[in-house]
């Protein structure tokens, strides 16, 4: 028998959550496919999504030369733009739609000796965030002179928020505000809203919408308000049990200790696949549809879980790590990160579609 881990990929849940998360608003939607499409395979996704999709978005040009080398001819969107002016070539060539957030890469573009009108541009607005982004008192200087640029097709306003994953905050509501007042006589689409924006805040719908998280069914709420179908199910099953006595420790560091006669599980992942070391015993996982937990600690290959509630279970009953049973959320709050992180970890499992 082969090793039994792999991630499974659901592409019908992806598509249903993209056209979910578009319908929740006028505008057209970016699927944003960037990081392996946060560890799910970018370029089969994007095949997958490539006859509903209105665009994707990645976060620079090589994951755009990707898509494009696989056939997606739908708008690609280059969040980060481009980092010099053979890269704006490269975008020209490839029709991708670039990002603008600084200076230099006006510079660039007026510089680079680009067919006319070839390029659209998305000049991204710092409304508060303050990563990525043209002040507020430099966009109309920076739209001018985009304007003037004879490569410049033409010119959307973005901005991204930092905090709509916090519905009781007001900093969605103050980045919409300073958003509104800093392109007020600007011509041109709009997009400000990411996943959590989406399903928090509809005020800040405008013409593009941009879906992460929410394509792949982590919901980025506290409180999830919205039914999205998790897409990725991480999984293996037990190939090895053995009965503990009462206090006896397990794994690494003997940091687990069994209070009573313990079936022990043990199923073939680890932190080399992306499943996270720092969460504690108690964690839970799913065997054939029964909740149990992880004993012991993480470690590379393996990772022991507590088998002593379910007697039917054993060796080659199936363990899933998050998926439709296990909330990824709820895995990522065990590991004091978030769901995003982990899902972009998947590493060294197959993956199957
Ligand atoms: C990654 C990213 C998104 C998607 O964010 P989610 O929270 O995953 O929906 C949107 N916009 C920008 C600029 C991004 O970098």
């Amino acid at each position: 028998m082969t090793r039994p881990s792999k991630a499974i990929i659901d592409l019908a849940a992806l598509r249903a959550n993209y056209l979910w998360g578009r319908s929740q608003q006028q505008g057209k939607a970016f699927a944003v496919v960037k990081a392996n499409a946060y560890g799910h395979g970018a370029v089969i996704c994007a095949q997958s999504l490539a006859d509903v999709a209105d665009g994707f978005a990645v976060a620079f040009c090589a994951e755009a030369v990707e898509l494009r080398a696989a056939g997606i001819t739908n708008p690609i969107l280059v969040l980060e733009g481009c980092f010099d002016i053979d890269e704006l070539h490269l975008a020209q060539k490839l029709s991708l739609w670039v990002a603008i957030h600084q200076e230099s890469q006006i510079r660039d573009l007026e510089h680079a000796n680009l067919d006319d009108d070839s390029l659209h541009v998305w000049l991204k607005v710092d409304s508060g965030m303050h990563r990525a982004g043209f002040a507020l008192g430099h966009v109309k200087l920076a739209h001018e002179r985009l304007a003037k640029c004879p490569a410049v097709a033409s010119i959307t306003l973005m901005s991204h928020f930092s905090c709509s994953d916090e519905p009781e905050k007001s900093t969605t509501l103050d980045q919409i505000k300073a958003f509104e007042q800093a392109t007020r006589d600007l011509p041109g689409a709009r997009s400000l809203s990411n996943s959590g924006a989406v399903l928090a805040w509809p005020q800040a719908a405008r013409d593009w919408a941009r879906l992460g998280i929410l394509l792949y069914g982590a919901d980025p709420l506290p409180q999830p308000v919205e039914k999205l179908i998790p897409v990725m199910t991480l999984q293996s099953t037990v190939f090895a049990e053995r009965w503990l006595e009462p206090g006896e420790p397990i794994g690494y560091g003997a940091r687990f200790v069994t209070n009573a006669k313990t079936r022990v599980g043990l199923v073939a992942l680890g932190y080399a696949d992306g499943y996270p070391r720092q969460v504690p015993s108690g964690t839970p996982v799913a065997v054939d549809g029964a909740l149990t937990t992880i004993i012991g600690r993480v470690s590379m290959d393996m990772i022991t879980i507590d088998l002593t509630p379910l007697p039917q279970a054993g060796i080659g009953s199936n363990v899933e790590f998050w998926g439709k049973q296990i909330d990824v959320n709820v895995i990522a709050q065990a590991a004091g990160t978030i769901s995003y992180e982990l899902l972009c970890n998947v590493k060294r499992v197959p993956k199957e579609y």
